[in-house]
């Protein structure tokens, strides 16, 4: 019987790469032949520290959502033709829950989003050589679109998500705390919103090159300039808008004083449980947003790839061999690493 490979997580530090079998044929099913995947901060934590806040993993998981590849079989029907490559998204909603038929999907009481340990069991994860998606999970990418940018549509889809918690994003002041991949992401959505300004803060002077690049009007190095607020705290504050990536509380502290009253605060990603100062927030009238995965964003980031609207190629770090799996997250967790580590698949 066919076999594959699968990246599985057995427990904090114990990552194998193994053979498993290749699911029974389902002819509802989109098969995928899985060709690259990005390496999250969640899979980082997984790996890292077997979890992050109570979700902990409990039996061996496959890891891996942000992946793409190349359509092997499709439903009767389908316009997927076989030899279509495809982003894949990792969001599985019921689509009968109360939140499903409320239109907020990323909140699904049923969500089997991929490589989740919360729900026992765990949702497996797409770092395998196949996978069936339904084809509602399929996003045909443009032929000119080389698959490693395709794979950028989850994290993309992450940032979409938190812009549109912002709400319009055109001719505001943007502050983003934090440049990894998702920081440096929302540089590029924000830009291509219509921000006014963007300003960045961050600790490795790589990650600030690289805002830069990416079109930040200024990229601060917080732990050498640990004034910077000062610039943007005269007449109440600065800022329109803040995006906070970093998870760190004296980032959220630092660019909560630069928000203008009634500046809106987003926590995009894991954010860590911190005191927050209501005082400010209350004078100021602050909004703080959360943000949590997405839903119908991932298409409009496979748009925007597509179009060449959004170019993340910039963000593309070192791309693995699968069997070079343990090394690739191992380079991903480096603090001086700055830029989206892959996998790749078809070697
Ligand atoms: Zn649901």
């Amino acid at each position: 019987m066919a076999k594959m490979r699968a990246v599985v997580l057995h427990s904090a530090g114990d990552l194998r790469v193994e053979e498993h079998l290749l699911p029974a044929p389902d002819s509802e099913a989109v098969r995928v032949r899985i060709q690259a995947g990005g390496i999250c901060g969640s899979d980082l934590h997984y790996f890292l520290h077997g979890g992050f806040g109570t979700v902990r993993v409990r039996e061996p998981m496959i890891l891996g959502h942000e992946v793409a590849g190349e359509v092997i079989s499709a439903p009767e029907g389908s316009d997927l033709a076989p030899g279509t490559k495809v982003a894949v998204s990792p969001s599985r909603p019921c689509g009968t829950c109360e939140f499903c038929t409320e239109g907020q999907k990323n909140h699904c009481e049923n969500m089997r989003f991929y490589g989740s340990a919360r729900p026992m069991p765990h949702i497996q994860g797409a770092f395998c050589d196949v996978i069936d998606a339904t084809p509602e999970q399929c996003f045909a990418i443009a032929p000119h679109l080389p698959i490693e940018i395709a794979a950028f549509a989850e994290p993309l889809a992450v940032v979409l998500h938190g812009l549109r918690r912002v709400g319009d994003i055109h001719g505001r002041r943007v502050v983003i705390t934090g440049c990894g991949p998702i920081g440096a992401l929302t540089v590029l959505a924000a830009r291509a919103g219509g921000a006014a300004e963007v300003v960045v803060t961050d600790v490795t002077d790589g990650a600030l090159q690289l805002a830069t690049t990416l079109g930040a009007d200024r990229a601060i190095n917080v732990a050498k300039s640990p004034r910077w607020v000062q610039d943007y705290v005269a007449n109440k504050g600065h800022f329109h808008v803040m995006i906070e990536a970093s998870g760190n509380e004296a980032a959220l502290r630092d660019g909560l004083s630069t928000l203008r009253p009634r500046g809106v605060l987003v926590q995009v990603g894991l954010g860590s449980d911190v005191a927050l100062p209501i005082g400010e927030i209350v004078a100021k009238e602050i909004e703080i947003r959360g943000s949590f995965r997405f839903h119908e964003e991932f298409g409009d980031a496979v748009e925007a790839l597509n179009t060449g609207r959004i170019d993340v190629a910039p963000l593309l770090g070192a791309r693995f061999p699968v069997a070079e799996t343990d090394a690739a997250f191992k380079r991903a967790a480096e603090q001086t690493n700055t830029m989206k580590i892959q996998l790749d698949f078809t070697t």
